[in-house]
């Protein structure tokens, strides 16, 4: 298998001879406006929607028909005005007949015109309205399904050059008829037009990771660990879910204190390491989702983790109860920026079909460690992070 990616490449854009050229959709064909252009004097926020309506297609202007009025009487109330702090343009920017819900291939196509204006522009927020505007620009960096829409909305997600704000599409709001969704959207708008600059530049977390083989390395580098106390985030990666099946293994473990991240095959040495490091009272112990890291401990070392401190699933949680959210990876990437970067290695850790086991020995090693490693990282960087929104103090 090949390795995986990081946000740098994932970002790259697609070679010339694979871009469709616009008006391979044919959509234009049937519009009094084709190819409607961007609208509004603002540089700093830019508004996408999904496509233009019948009375923008007739008079050339994005957002200027119902959904377009109630989008303004919202921002009204905080303040703002749509063509004066804000550029508007679409996911689509021909009308599809009928107002159709773009489908996935018409906005893989106008894509390319999306990005330009991005280029261009380089706006400091982007804010998508509904999910074929929010499909468009997330494209590039998240490639699982999007989900229900209800799971993005009202994030302020920090992408390498712009924060990318999600909320529901002014149409959907006008059909729903819901006065708490209409205040979560002003919210959500409000969240959006008060951010100040560009999101914070992110590290590049995989080259934090350390990959550790040496079995006298890692025992070193795990005592030294636990003497030091503090925050440490365990992460596991086994063959299958749960420890009970017959064949059951642990693969590698990796631990994160936030300075340093090491990840380790699971043999030798290192197994004992990490059993006395795991009742060991000196660090706090930090997981996503507890119980794996502690069903495994008990069947390996016939005892529990000591010191349990932080599980990131449960926090998310308790922040924001919204389901399909709690996942490290869909964590890191609200709050981190930090593109799929595990999707080649993700099949691999499902089962297979009809069987208990995943596919991890295929998994090249260095490559398994690294991702079990940066998961450990992220952990840490999660929970301080959670902990501090919860007015925690250490
Ligand atoms: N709805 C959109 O998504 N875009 C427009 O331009 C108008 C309505």
């Amino acid at each position: 298998m090949k390795g995986f990616f990081h946000l740098s490449e994932v970002q790259k854009a697609a070679p010339p001879g694979l871009i469709a050229k616009c008006g391979s959709c044919g959509l234009y064909r049937g519009c009094h406006t084709p190819k409607m252009k961007p609208y509004g004097k603002g540089d700093r926020v830019l508004v996408v929607g999904e496509a233009p309506g019948e009375t923008e297609d007739e008079k050339g202007r994005p957002f200027i028909g119902k959904a377009g009025q109630f989008l303004r009487e919202t921002l009204g109330r905080i303040k703002v005005d749509l063509d004066r702090d804000a550029l508007t343009t679409n996911a689509l920017i021909c009308r599809p007949p009928g107002n159709k819900t773009p489908e996935p291939k018409q906005i893989d196509y106008c894509r390319p015109n999306l990005m330009t204006v991005i280029r261009k522009v380089q706006p400091e927020v982007i804010i998508t309205l509904g999910r074929s505007a929010l499909a468009s620009v997330l494209e590039p960096f998240w490639r699982d399904d999007l989900g229900p829409m209800e799971k993005w909305a009202g994030w302020a997600i920090p992408l390498p050059e712009h924060w990318v704000c999600p909320t529901y599409h002014p149409s959907y709001l006008l059909r729903s008829h819901n006065s708490l969704l209409d205040r979560a959207f002003e919210a959500h708008l409000e969240t959006a037009f008060g951010l100040e600059e560009k999101p914070p530049a992110q590290p590049n977390y995989l080259e934090q990771v350390e990959v550790l083989l040496d079995e006298k390395d890692i025992y070193q580098a795990i005592r030294k660990m636990d003497e030091e106390g503090g925050w440490v985030a365990v992460d596991y990666e086994t063959n299958c879910l749960k420890p009970d099946y017959a064949k059951a293994q642990i693969v590698s473990c990796a631990l994160s204190n936030g300075r340093r991240t090491i990840s380790y095959p699971w043999w030798g040495k290192a197994i004992t390491a990490t059993g006395m490091f795991l009742k060991s009272k000196r660090t706090r112990k930090i997981a996503s989702n507890v119980k794996f890291e502690e069903r495994w401990s008990l069947q390996e070392f016939g005892r529990g983790v000591e010191n349990w401190g932080w599980d990131t699933m449960l926090a998310a949680h308790c922040l924001d109860n919204r389901p399909g959210i709690c996942s490290i990876k869909f964590q890191s990437f609200i709050h981190l920026g930090l593109a799929s970067y595990n999707e080649n290695i993700e099949p691999y850790l499902k089962n297979q079909k009809g069987s208990l086991y995943n596919r991890i020995q295929e998994i090249e090693l260095g490559t398994l460690l690294r991702y079990g490693g940066l998961d450990a990282l992220l952990e840490h960087k999660l929970a301080a992070f959670q902990r501090e929104r919860m007015g925690y103090e250490d």
